[in-house]
C-alpha cells in the first residue's frame, strides 16, 4: 500500500512539473534573449551570459553560469568565434542533454580575412566580423534559427513558436520600413568608431564607418594609430565618433579634444544603455543618437 502511495505520489509530481514546465533556454548575449523571447513567449524562460554594457568577445567563466546550463534545455549561441567562452560553460555543465543552437547558421558573414590570420596578433575577429546582429535583416535569420532550436527541443509547443516566429517577423518588417525612413538624413554619413562592431549595421543603414580607433579588432589603441585617426577626422572633416559603452572614453576624449568632433555612445547590443531593453529598442535608439549627433531630421 504504502509502495502504491509513493509511485502514485512520484506520478503526481511528474504531471505538475511538466503542466507547468517552461523551456530553459540559456543565450550567449542579450540580444538572442531578446529575439527568444519574442518568440517563445510564456513557453520559455531565458537568461542570458553577457549584454550590452559589457565586451562579449571577454567573458569570464564562472561557476555560476555552469550552473545555469546544467539546468538548461537549450543554449544559443552567437558563433563565428564571438562567444568561443560558451563551448567552456557548457562543458564545465556537464549537461549532455542541452540542445545547442549556432544562430550563425546562414549569415552572410562580413569581414572574412583573407589569407593566414596570425592569432598572436590578437585579432578578435579571426572567423569574420561576429556582430552580425546588428542587421536587422540577420535579426530574422536568427529569429529563424533560434524557432527551429525551440521546436526541436520542444515539439509539443510547435504551433506556439511558428506563430511568435510569424509575430517577430511582422513587427520587424514594419519597424524596418520606420528604420529605414529614419536613416534616410544618414545615408553617406562618415564616423569613426572604436570597435569594428558596425559593417553589418553599416550594410542595413548606409552610414560609412571609416576608420577603428582599436588598430584591430580586439587589441588597445597605440599613439601612432590614434595620430593617424586624427589626421583622418582633420582631412575628412569627421564630426562622429562612436563608441561602444564598455570601452574607455581615454583615447575618444583625446581625439575627439585634438579633431572637434563628438563622443557618442553607441550601444551593440540589447542592454547597452537606457532605452536599449529589446532588439527592437535597440536599433530606434541607435538612429536618433546618430540623428541627434549628426544634427538630421529624419
Ligand atoms: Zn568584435
Amino acid at each position: 500500500m504504502k509502495k502504491i502511495f509513493v509511485i502514485l505520489m512520484l506520478m503526481l509530481g511528474f504531471i505538475a512539473r511538466s503542466a507547468l514546465a517552461e523551456l530553459k533556454v540559456v543565450a550567449s548575449t542579450s540580444d538572442l534573449a531578446s529575439i527568444a523571447k519574442y518568440i517563445g513567449g510564456d513557453k520559455i524562460s531565458v537568461k542570458y551570459i553577457v549584454d550590452g554594457r559589457s565586451d562579449a568577445h571577454f567573458v569570464e567563466v564562472l561557476p555560476n553560469y555552469m550552473v545555469m546550463v546544467s539546468r538548461a534545455d537549450v543554449y544559443l549561441k552567437v558563433g563565428l568565434g564571438l562567444d568561443f567562452w560558451a563551448q567552456l560553460i557548457i562543458d564545465g555543465s556537464r549537461n549532455s542533454k542541452i540542445q545547442i543552437v549556432d544562430c550563425s547558421q546562414g549569415i552572410e558573414v562580413l569581414g572574412k580575412p583573407s589569407g593566414q590570420v596570425n592569432a598572436s596578433m590578437g585579432d578578435v575577429h579571426a572567423e569574420g566580423n561576429p556582430h552580425y546582429q546588428l542587421d536587422p535583416a540577420d535579426g530574422l535569420i536568427m529569429a529563424r534559427n533560434i524557432e527551429a532550436g525551440l521546436v526541436e527541443a520542444d515539439p509539443a509547443n510547435t504551433a506556439a513558436y511558428e506563430a511568435g516566429l510569424k509575430s517577430f517577423e511582422d513587427q520587424l518588417n514594419s519597424k524596418l520600413a520606420q528604420w529605414q525612413k529614419e536613416a534616410e538624413p544618414l545615408k553617406g554619413l562618415q564616423i569613426i568608431t572604436f570597435h569594428e562592431s558596425w559593417p553589418y549595421f553599416s550594410r542595413a543603414f548606409g552610414i560609412e564607418i571609416v576608420g577603428f580607433i582599436e588598430p584591430k579588432p580586439g587589441i588597445e589603441p597605440t599613439a601612432s594609430h590614434t595620430a593617424e585617426i586624427i589626421d583622418m577626422i582633420k582631412i575628412r572633416g569627421i564630426k562622429i565618433i562612436g563608441k561602444e559603452p564598455y570601452f574607455s572614453n581615454k583615447a575618444p576624449n583625446v581625439i575627439a579634444r585634438e579633431t572637434g568632433a563628438r563622443v557618442v555612445d553607441l550601444p551593440q547590443m540589447v542592454g547597452g544603455s537606457p532605452g536599449t531593453d529589446t532588439y527592437f529598442a535597440l536599433f530606434d535608439t541607435l538612429l536618433a543618437r546618430l540623428n541627434a549627433a549628426a544634427g538630421s531630421n529624419p
